[in-house]
């Protein structure tokens, strides 16, 4: 009896070793194998044009129905948080793609502290390259030596250039470790389980600073376009495309540009979402993700008119917070898509911002400076659309 008890206990801290070996094995590397693995396909997609204000800025994730992710801009500096939350809040634990649209603050001066804070697998922009170069180092005259090259200057030096938010991005996306591409026009990436995002801009030769209307931004018009599929479900992403990108995928017969959803290009401008390229898309819901605060009237009350004229209902991210649609890619009309936001309007979807400086009295950057109190937001009128 004596004997066959003491077996028993030794069996048992055997066995209890084991299990504690095994769960502290699972602890260590089982759990962040499981934690870093994608969404389940839901054979569901989700597009969240996230909530990146009250200052301007884009950033839009897209979960494919196979649980694909991808991250299209990442809002302006300090904004990191606010993408990264989301990420969480969606159970991405790691990015198959970060697209930065243009290199503007306002679309990627977090980019860097999304790429710092989550795995990427790719990174796709545009191809400008607006790195600050590196100080030109005057030569001793006369002598004919070679001057040996300069220390390495330290990286987060307290006086940032102009283009400081690029060379983080830059840094930020070696030490992440990404897969890096330039956006070509006509590729299309397979998201799995049906869903297919195209390139459709920026076309080579790049627009010139000289070839810009009044208004007119090169960077902006230099914008990744792209396009989304998913079964009936289509939607653009038009980053801060301007007039000038539209009319050149106009002059594409043969380019399928007709979507059910479009995110509005730069915030809703009066220098983007032309009538032409408004009767072309067709589309029945536009997103605008535009800021509170941003002095240049964006929305502009034209864009909004153009958009009401095509019989499209409109969402607005500053007034209604973060816009999300989702669509299993085929249903009935009304069916198909579903668009629902985090606050409940209460102003006038179709009343536009008054600017109070042009879009064209800027360089190009978004200085801080530009921003302050919200202007007044306009009165409710009769014909208010709230959704
Ligand atoms: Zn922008």
């Amino acid at each position: 009896m004596k004997r066959s008890t003491r077996g028993c206990g030794c069996a048992i801290a055997v066995l209890v070793l084991i299990l504690g070996a095994g769960g502290f094995g699972f602890w260590k590397y089982g759990l962040p194998w499981l934690r870093s693995r994608p969404p389940k396909p839901t054979g569901e997609m989700q597009v969240h044009v996230l909530d990146v204000g009250p200052i301007e800025g884009d950033s839009i994730l897209i979960i494919s129905p196979a649980g694909k992710s991808v991250l299209i801009d990442a809002g302006d500096a300090g904004k990191g948080k606010v993408v990264l939350d989301a990420l969480k809040r969606y159970k991405v634990e790691r990015l198959d793609y970060f697209i930065a649209t243009h290199p503007h603050t306002d679309h990627i001066g977090a980019a860097d502290e999304v790429l710092n804070g989550i795995k990427v697998a790719n990174v796709i922009d545009n191809g400008v390259d607006l790195s600050t170069p590196a100080p030109v180092t005057a030569t001793k005259p006369g002598k004919g030596k070679k001057v040996a090259p300069p220390p390495t200057p330290p990286k987060k030096n307290k006086t940032k250039t102009a283009n400081a938010f690029f060379d983080e991005y830059r840094d930020a996306l070696k030490l992440n470790g990404a897969q890096y591409e330039k956006a070509e026009p006509g590729k299309k990436y397979d998201l799995g389980g049906g869903a297919i995002l195209t390139v459709l801009a920026p076309a080579e030769p790049f627009f010139t600073k000289d070839q810009m209307k009044a208004g007119g931004n090169e960077t902006n018009a230099n914008s990744i376009v792209l396009r989304l599929d998913y079964g009936d479900f289509s939607m653009l992403f038009m980053g801060d495309a301007e007039s000038q990108t539209e009319e050149r995928l106009l002059s594409k017969s043969d380019l399928d540009l007709k979507a059910k959803v479009i995110k509005i290009g730069h915030h809703g401008s009066k220098y983007a979402t032309s009538e032409n390229f408004v009767k072309r898309v067709q589309p029945e819901a536009a997103i605008i993700s535009d800021g509170g605060w941003n002095r240049y009237g964006h929305p502009a009350q034209s864009v909004l008119d153009r958009l009401k004229a095509a019989s499209a209902k409109v969402w607005r991210t500053d007034l209604q917070g973060e816009v999300t649609i989702t669509t299993k890619g085929r249903g009935d009309s009304g069916k198909l898509y579903e668009i629902k936001t985090a606050k409940e309007n209460k102003e006038d979807l179709w009343a536009g911002r008054e600017g109070m400086k042009d879009d064209s009295s800027r360089s190009g950057f978004i200085a801080y400076g530009d921003f302050g109190a919200p202007p007044k937001p306009k009165p409710i009128t009769t014909k208010t659309q709230r959704h």
